[in-house]
C-alpha cells in the first residue's frame, strides 16, 4: 500500500494529541476496510484516532477546509463496506473513545462511540439492568457502529433493535459543530425527532462521540429449544405458527449449509441432514417460560419436526446461541461470500427461504440462509470459488434475484447491515424516486459539502 499525497497534516497534527494522527501505511492498512470484503478500497491520507468530542471537531474542521472526506470508523465489524476508504479521505476512528457511566437510577447508560456492545452490557449488569440489543457481533462491534447502522441481532424479535433504545446523542456535524440531542429523558417530544435521524445514518450525517441509552431489568435465565425439520417448508411454517401467538425472546433459523458450516468447526453433534434447524428462547418466568416452551414444541412437532430438544441450563442454551453466533464467520471458511440481508415481512419467510432455495438450484450456487427469522430478517450468503471465472458472476446473479425477490414479497434490501456501500445501488429503485430525493435532500443540508462517508448510502 503506498500513502496518497494531500494537503499539509501540520494544522492537524498540531489540533490533536501526541499520536493521534497515523500515516504510515503499515499502521493504517487495519483502518481501511469493514468484514464485507469490499473489493474497492483505497488508501487514506490519514487516520485520526479521536479520544474526545474535540479531537473529531478538529479532524471535521480540517476536512472541511479542504475538502476531505471523511469515513467515521467503529470497530469494522460492518458488513456492507460502510466504512471502507477511499483514496485520500481521513478515518475518523473511534475506538479509542470508550467510557461507559451507567446511571442505576435512572436506567440510563451513557457511553462513547468505541465502546464494544459487550462492555455495555456488562457495565449494565454490574447493575443488574440490561442492554438488550444482540448482533452476533456482539463482543466486537462498537456501540456508535451499532447506533449508526441501527444494529438489530437475535433478541430484538422480543426487545427492538437498537433504535428503539437511543435516547439521546452528541454528534460532530459536517462544519465541525457538536450538538447534543435527546438525553436520559424516556419521553422527550421537544422538536423534530433528530436523534431518531442519526441512528442508522451510517456516518453519512454526522459523527457520533456519545450515546445515552435506555436500560432494562435484567433479562431472566432463557428456556432453549432446538428444533430440526426435514423441510424448510416445515420449519418456515413452525415460525410464522409460533410468531402467530407468542413471542419468544429469541426465534432463530440455519439451514442445510449453515448446519454443516457449523458442525465441521464445532462438532457439537447437529443434525447434518436435516434442511432447517430452529433455535428458540423464552425468557419468561419459570413456569411461563416452561408453558411458552411445550407450546413451542408441539407447534414444532406439528409441523413434522424431527427433533425437538429443550433445556432449561443456561450453559447448554448459551452453546447453541453460540452455534448461531459463529454461522458466518463458519461458512466464510467455505469460500467468498456474498452476504444478504434482506428482510421481508414475516408472513413471507417461507416464500423468501424457499424461493432463495430455487434461485440457489437453478444458477448452481451454494447459498448458505441463517435468519433472524421471528423478524422476517435473513441473511442468504451465497458462497462461491474466487479462483472460479464464472465465480463471481453467477453468485452476483444470485445475489440479485435475491434482492428481487425479497422486493417482491414486500421485503427491503436491508434489514439491519445498513446500504453501505455493497447495497447502494439497490436504494433508488427500493425506496423510489421521491423518497430518495427527500433523503438526499436532507443528506445534502446536513452536509454540503459532501464529506461525510461519500460513496456510502448515497
Ligand atoms: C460475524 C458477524 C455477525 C454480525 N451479526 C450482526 C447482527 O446480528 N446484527 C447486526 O445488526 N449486525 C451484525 N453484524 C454487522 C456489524 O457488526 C454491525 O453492523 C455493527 O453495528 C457495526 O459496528 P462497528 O462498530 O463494527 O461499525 P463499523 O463497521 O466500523 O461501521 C459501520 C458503519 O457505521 C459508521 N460509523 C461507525 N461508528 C460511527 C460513529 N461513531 N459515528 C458515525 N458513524 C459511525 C461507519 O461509517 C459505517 O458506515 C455482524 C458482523 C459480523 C462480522
Amino acid at each position: 500500500m503506498t500513502a496518497t499525497s494531500g494537503p499539509s497534516l501540520a494544522p492537524l497534527i498540531q489540533a490533536l494529541p501526541e499520536d493521534a494522527v497515523i500515516t504510515d501505511p503499515d499502521k493504517m492498512d487495519g483502518y481501511r476496510r469493514d468484514r464485507s470484503h469490499d473489493p474497492e478500497v483505497g488508501v487514506p491520507l490519514a487516520v485520526v484516532r479521536a479520544s474526545s468530542t474535540a479531537d473529531v471537531q478538529a479532524a471535521v474542521r480540517f476536512a472541511a477546509e479542504h475538502g476531505i472526506a471523511l469515513v467515521p470508523r467503529g470497530a469494522g465489524s460492518g458488513l456492507s463496506g460502510g466504512s471502507s476508504v477511499m483514496d485520500g479521505c481521513i478515518v475518523v476512528a473511534l475506538d479509542g473513545m470508550r467510557r461507559i457511566d451507567v446511571d442505576p437510577v435512572s436506567h440510563t447508560v451513557v457511553a462513547q462511540p468505541g465502546a464494544f456492545n459487550a462492555e455495555v452490557k456488562a457495565a449494565a449488569a454490574e447493575h443488574g439492568l440490561w442492554y438488550p440489543p444482540d448482533p452476533s457481533s456482539v463482543e466486537f462491534c462498537s456501540i456508535g457502529g451499532n447506533v449508526a447502522t441501527n444494529a438489530g441481532g437475535l433478541c430484538c424479535v422480543k426487545y427492538g433493535v437498537t433504535s428503539d433504545y437511543v435516547l439521546g446523542m452528541t454528534v460532530v456535524l459536517a462544519d465541525g459543530t457538536a450538538v447534543t440531542l435527546g438525553g436520559p429523558r424516556l419521553k422527550d417530544v421537544a422538536g423534530l425527532s433528530l436523534t431518531k435521524l442519526f441512528v442508522g445514518s451510517e456516518g453519512t450525517l454526522g459523527i457520533i462521540t456519545e450515546v445515552v441509552l435506555r436500560l432494562i431489568p435484567a433479562q431472566r435465565p432463557a428456556s432453549t429449544l432446538v428444533a430440526t425439520f426435514a423441510t424448510l417448508a416445515d420449519a418456515t411454517g413452525s415460525v410464522l405458527a409460533i410468531t402467530r401467538s407468542m413471542r419468544p425472546s429469541m426465534l432463530e433459523f440455519m439451514d442445510k449449509v449453515c448446519i454443516n458450516a457449523v458442525e465441521d468447526h464445532t462438532r457439537m453433534g447437529l443434525d447434518r441432514h436435516a434442511a432447517g434447524m430452529l433455535i428458540v428462547q423464552s425468557d419468561e418466568p419459570e413456569q411461563f417460560a416452561a408453558s411458552e416452551i411445550t407450546r413451542i414444541s408441539e407447534i414444532c412437532r406439528r409441523n413434522s419436526a424431527t427433533e425437538v430438544y429443550s433445556t432449561d441450563d443456561p450453559d447448554e442454551g448459551e452453546a447453541f446461541v453460540e452455534a448461531r453466533r459463529i454461522v458466518l464467520p463458519a461458512v466464510e471458511k467455505m469460500g467468498a461470500i456474498m452476504l444478504e440481508d434482506v428482510g421481508v415481512p414475516v408472513s413471507r419467510l417461507s416464500d423468501l427461504v424457499l424461493g432463495i432455495e430455487v434461485i440457489s438450484r437453478e444458477l448452481e450456487v451454494t447459498v448458505a440462509v441463517v435468519a433472524h427469522a421471528g423478524d422476517g430478517n435473513t441473511h442468504p450468503s451465497i458462497v462461491y470459488d474466487p479462483a472460479d471465472p464464472d465465480g463471481q458472476p453467477t453468485a452476483q446473479a444470485a445475489f440479485d434475484r435475491i434482492m428481487e425477490l425479497a422486493i417482491s414479497l414486500g421485503g427491503t434490501i436491508t434489514g439491519e447491515h445498513g446500504v453501505g456501500r455493497l447495497k447502494k445501488a439497490w436504494l433508488p429503485g427500493y425506496l423510489g424516486a421521491d423518497v430518495m430525493a427527500l433523503n438526499q435532500k436532507i443528506k445534502s443540508a446536513l452536509d454540503p459539502q459532501n464529506i461525510l462517508n461519500p460513496g456510502a448510502v448515497y
